[in-house]
C-alpha cells in the first residue's frame, strides 16, 4: 500500500482551480488559430482574434478567461494500493476549490440549495466522481464548468432503431437549438449508451478530453468528424454572429447499454473549456 495525505489532493485542487481559470488549454489555443486560418467570417476571424488576446491576457495577469469561472466536476481515479490519510478524500477536494477560488479572486457561483438559491459563497462543493482503479496513485482530472453551455445541454432516450443517424440528429438539432447562447465556439460532449444517468456522466468526461485525443474506436471516430462537420456546416460562428467555427471539436464516449434503448446525452462546453489533470 501506498499511503498519500489528503493534503496533497487538497493543494493539487486548490492549483488547478487557479491554473485552468487564468491559463487556456493548448488544445483550445491551437484550435482558435486553427479555425483563424480557416474563418472566412470577417466578423468570425475578428471574434477569433479577441478570443486569442482575451486568452494571452488573462494568462500574462493572472485574470480569469471569462467571469464565470464554473463550478467544479471531479473524476477522481483512485487505485485500490492507495491507503488515504489525513481525512476524507471529499472534504480535501472541496478544501481545495474553497482555497483555490478564495485566493485566486475567482467568481463564487455555486447556490447550496438549488431552489432556495444561497450562495455558498466559497463554490462549494464540487460534482465528485470516483472510480477504484488498478494501481497506487491518484488521479484528477478537474474542469471549471461554465453554465452558459451547461443549460444548452439536453438528453433523450431515443430506440434502438433510430441507431447512428438518430444519434447525429439529436447532436445536431441540440447544437442548432442552442444558437449563440453556449458562448460558441462549443466544444460538444457526447454520452451514448449506459442508462441516462450514465450517459450524461460520460458526455461530461467526454468534455475532459483534449481536443487532439481521438476515440479509439474507429466508428466513433468517424461519427466525430461527421458531427463537426454537420455542427459548423450550421453557420452560427464565433459568439453566435455567423461563420464556420461553430465548435472547436467534438467528442464522444459510448458505455454498453440494454437491448431496450439508446440513451443519449449532449453536454456543451463553451470557448473557455477550462480542465486539467493532475496524477498524485
Ligand atoms: S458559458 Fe463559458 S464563456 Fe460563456 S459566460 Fe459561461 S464560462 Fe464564460
Amino acid at each position: 500500500m501506498r499511503a498519500i495525505n489528503v493534503s496533497e489532493i487538497r493543494e493539487a485542487v486548490m492549483k488547478m482551480c487557479m491554473d485552468m481559470n487564468y491559463y487556456i488549454g493548448a488544445d483550445i489555443q491551437n484550435a482558435f488559430e486553427h479555425n483563424l486560418e480557416k474563418e472566412e467570417s470577417p466578423i468570425g476571424k475578428a471574434i477569433l482574434l479577441d478570443l486569442i488576446e482575451n486568452a494571452k491576457i488573462a494568462g500574462e495577469k493572472q485574470v480569469p478567461i471569462c467571469q464565470d469561472t464554473g463550478m467544479i466536476v471531479a473524476f477522481v481515479e483512485v487505485g485500490q494500493e492507495v491507503m488515504l490519510t489525513g481525512g476524507g478524500i471529499s472534504d480535501a477536494i472541496n478544501e481545495g476549490i474553497r482555497k483555490g477560488y478564495g485566493e485566486g479572486y475567482l467568481r463564487k457561483s455555486v447556490v447550496t440549495d438549488p431552489l432556495l438559491r444561497q450562495n455558498s459563497k466559497d463554490n462549494t462543493p464540487g460534482v465528485i466522481y470516483y472510480d477504484i482503479v488498478d494501481g497506487d496513485q491518484v488521479k484528477i482530472k478537474l474542469a471549471a464548468k461554465g453554465f452558459g453551455s451547461e443549460n444548452m445541454s439536453r438528453s433523450k432516450m431515443l430506440k434502438p432503431s433510430d441507431g447512428i443517424d438518430g444519434v447525429e440528429a439529436f447532436v445536431v438539432e441540440t447544437v442548432s437549438l442552442a444558437g449563440p447562447n453556449p458562448c460558441p465556439p462549443i466544444v460538444v460532449g457526447v454520452g451514448i449508451g449506459g442508462t441516462i444517468d450514465k450517459a450524461a456522466q460520460i458526455a461530461k468526461k467526454a468534455l475532459m478530453r483534449d481536443l487532439d485525443s481521438v476515440s479509439r474506436y474507429e466508428h466513433i471516430r468517424a461519427l466525430e468528424e461527421r458531427l463537426l462537420e454537420q455542427i459548423n456546416a450550421l453557420g452560427i460562428g464565433p459568439q453566435g454572429l455567423g461563420g464556420s467555427t461553430t465548435a472547436l471539436g467534438v467528442n464522444v464516449e459510448i458505455y454498453p447499454t440494454h437491448i431496450a434503448g439508446l440513451p443519449v446525452v449532449v453536454n456543451i462546453n463553451c470557448h473557455a473549456s477550462r480542465h486539467l489533470e493532475t496524477v498524485i
